[in-house]
């Protein structure tokens, strides 16, 4: 499994990373700009991510609008519905209009803030991610 971590707070970014070391490769973004640029990277390359954990409320650009791109440009690129990259937003308690906003705009899960690692693998489980590690 391919997965990008998309979170600007350092501790919490390394560990998601911890958490998902086990389920193959990880990489990372700070903003929602910055996931967004290596998302499109990826498609181009025709080596899409599995999953994406989005944090909501970050620097130059948030997760909602980052999810939103990002569902554009998989659009673009033929890949729509189930195909599309798993997305799990992650956020802080109170921000249940951002959750609903991020259904509207297709992620697939939300965590709430600090992220455990059971939390994290019952959503990746309930996603269907763990049958395609890699
Ligand atoms: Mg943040």
């Amino acid at each position: 499994m391919k997965s990008l971590i998309v979170e600007d707070d350092f501790t919490a970014r390394k560990l998601m990373q911890v958490y998902l070391s086990d389920l193959g490769e990880s990489f990372i973004a700070v903003n929602g700009k910055e996931a967004v640029e290596v998302v499109t990277d990826a498609i181009e390359k025709n080596e899409p991510f599995d999953l994406i954990c989005m944090d909501i409320m970050m620097p130059e650009m948030n997760g909602i609008e980052a999810v939103k791109i990002i569902r554009q440009i998989e659009k673009e690129n033929g890949i729509e519905g189930l195909n599309g990259v798993k997305i799990i937003m992650t956020t802080a308690k109170g921000q249940s209009e951002d959750i609903f906003g991020a259904f509207n705009t297709g992620c697939g899960a939300y965590i709430l803030k600090p992220v455990r690692k059971p939390a994290l693998m019952k959503e990746i489980e309930r996603l269907g991610l763990f049958q395609d590690q890699s």
